[in-house]
């Protein structure tokens, strides 16, 4: 079984359109959507949940107000300022770390420790095979937690389901969700678009690979908007030894899918759509073998 991360330094390169249009063209595949602060592949691929369950992970305090004895010593010692006295210790749950402080300290056991649940996850079912994914409350703060979650799920739906490959969708940025998504990954594709930061962040994502030793690959989105930077990127990954799969020109068909809520390369032979083709082809010769 092989896995494929698709990756951009920052969100709105189009990582999103290329997961899509690969959802639709690879066959016996899981897809997990490890963008869980923001996830928008449902909007692409119309999942039909058929799991919904709870995630939860680390704790939060509560007071039991029977038990309470007013004497703000919780107060003094919690150094996140989550506790206040009001006749009784309450506990402003959005600043609780989870330290556990409190509890241990607490003369009259008045405080419990309760599994924080900061989000929710999905098995789904689309027209392009199972999805996995996710969505984080707002403001918690696990999210490196959660994409790890979601990509062990879809690697165990994979293995139920003989799959031969994953496909994920990876959050933007380089920070703890996206290296949180490259475990156990064969192969990054990076999209990029051609401007000064775009390449700054597909140097960040390259880095990230060479340091986790995945192989990673390159498209270079929208080419045709800036050919000079588009010949920048591409000689910055020929220096690195980075195969550039492909340049897919700018096309409104794009937006349209996305408004239409279809991937790109359903039922278009439009020029984004056959230069996606054509990436998904080598990527899917070079990895996955299909
Ligand atoms: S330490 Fe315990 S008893 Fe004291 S104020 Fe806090 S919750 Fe109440
Ligand atoms: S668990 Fe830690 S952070 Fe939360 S209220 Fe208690 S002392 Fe403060």
């Amino acid at each position: 079984m092989k896995e494929i991360v698709v990756l951009s330094g920052k969100g709105g390169t189009g990582k999103t359109t290329f997961l899509g249009a690969m959802a639709f063209l690879a066959t016996n595949k899981v897809l997990a959507d490890c963008d869980v602060d923001a996830a928008d592949l449902h909007l692409l691929l119309a999942p039909e949940p058929r799991q919904e369950n709870e995630f939860r992970s680390g704790v939060k305090a509560r007071v039991d107000s029977t038990l309470c004895s007013a004497c703000g010593s919780c107060e003094e010692l919690c150094q996140f300022d989550a506790i206040e006295m009001n006749g009784e210790a309450q506990i402003n749950s959005l600043s609780c770390e989870g330290c556990g402080v409190c509890a241990h300290f607490c003369p009259e056991n008045a405080i419990i420790l309760d599994e924080n649940h900061c989000g929710t996850w999905f098995v789904s079912d689309t027209d392009y095979g199972p999805l996995v994914h996710a969505q984080l409350f707002a403001g918690e703060e696990n999210s490196g937690k959660l994409v790890a979650f979601v990509k062990r799920k879809a690697r165990q739906l994979a293995e139920e389901n003989g799959a031969e490959l994953i496909l994920v969708d990876g959050a933007p940025g380089i920070g703890c969700p996206v290296i949180a998504s490259l475990s156990n990954t064969d192969a990054i594709l990076a999209v990029t678009e051609p401007t000064q930061s775009g390449l700054h962040d597909l140097e960040r994502v390259l880095d990230l690979a060479v340091h986790f030793k995945i192989q990673s690959f390159v498209s270079i989105n929208k080419w045709d908007l800036n050919p000079p930077m588009a010949d920048e990127i591409e000689a910055c990954c020929r220096k690195r030894d980075v195969i550039v799969l492909g340049r897919v020109p700018f096309d409104p068909a794009v937006v349209s899918s996305q408004l239409n809520g279809v991937p790109l390369v359903k039922d278009n032979d439009g020029i984004a759509a056959m230069a996606i083709r054509e990436i998904w082809a080598q990527l899917r010769d070079n990895v996955a073998g299909d």
